[in-house]
């Protein structure tokens, strides 16, 4: 079996930075519940709402990224991973500088992961080799296809619905805060939609699928 999994927002939670980098320049205060969509309904609502909003992702993606949290029971998984020498990647859609900032978002991402731990000398779980930005989603669906993953994890539901996702793969979307899906697209794209990397866990690690997805075509 071979996994993929995005970055942002589903590796890597910003709820709580997002909150308290806003809370700081007085763009939200405490009647704003403190996660990424609720700040960023708030900004937008207000005059220049969007670019102040574009400013913040390239203050919380870039420079302050390192304040970021792995989300819970990331790192239990990427050990469950190695355990099962199933190799991880990780495909984010990443520009490398934000259109309202001069940081290098590639590389403040890339120092986060080092800072966390997150590589290590094994071959399975996750590596340095095995993380790509991309500059568009259409690139996204295109390298997960060249990468033959198994199984891909995305807090976007865009990202299955681009044209050139794969077909034959399990898509699992990370949805920690509920939220609405449209079920046509729900059932057609066959998503599953799970919380936690917990959830994720118990679904992949247990049969029936680490049987029929880990040995579909002998990896
Ligand atoms: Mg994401």
């Amino acid at each position: 079996m071979i996994l993929g999994s995005d970055f942002d927002n589903t590796m890597v939670d910003y709820n709580a930075l997002f909150y308290q980098a806003a809370l700081g320049i007085g763009l939200v205060d405490g009647s704003v519940a403190a996660n990424k969509t609720a700040v960023r309904d708030h900004i937008r609502k207000s005059d220049g709402g969007e670019i102040l909003w574009q400013k913040l992702q390239a203050e919380v993606y870039g420079p302050r990224i390192n304040e970021a949290v792995l989300f819970l029971g990331l790192c239990d998984f990427l050990t469950l991973c190695i355990k099962n020498k199933i190799p991880v990647y990780v495909v984010s859609h990443k520009t490398r500088f934000a259109c309202r900032g001069d940081v290098d978002l590639r590389e403040a991402a890339l120092s986060f992961m080092e800072k966390n731990d997150l590589f290590n000398s094994s071959p399975y779980g996750l590596s340095l080799e095995r993380v790509f930005f991309v500059d568009s989603r259409y690139e996204k669906g295109e390298i997960i296809k060249s990468l033959n993953c198994d199984v891909f994890v995305d807090d976007l539901i865009e990202v299955f619905c681009e044209s050139s996702f794969p077909a034959d793969i399990s898509k699992f979307m990370f949805a920690p805060q509920v939220i609405e899906t449209p079920l046509e697209v729900d059932s057609l794209l066959e998503i599953e939609m799970v919380k936690t990397w917990d959830e994720l866990s118990e679904i992949i690690f247990a049969e029936p699928f680490i049987s029929t997805v880990g040995l579909k075509d002998g990896k």
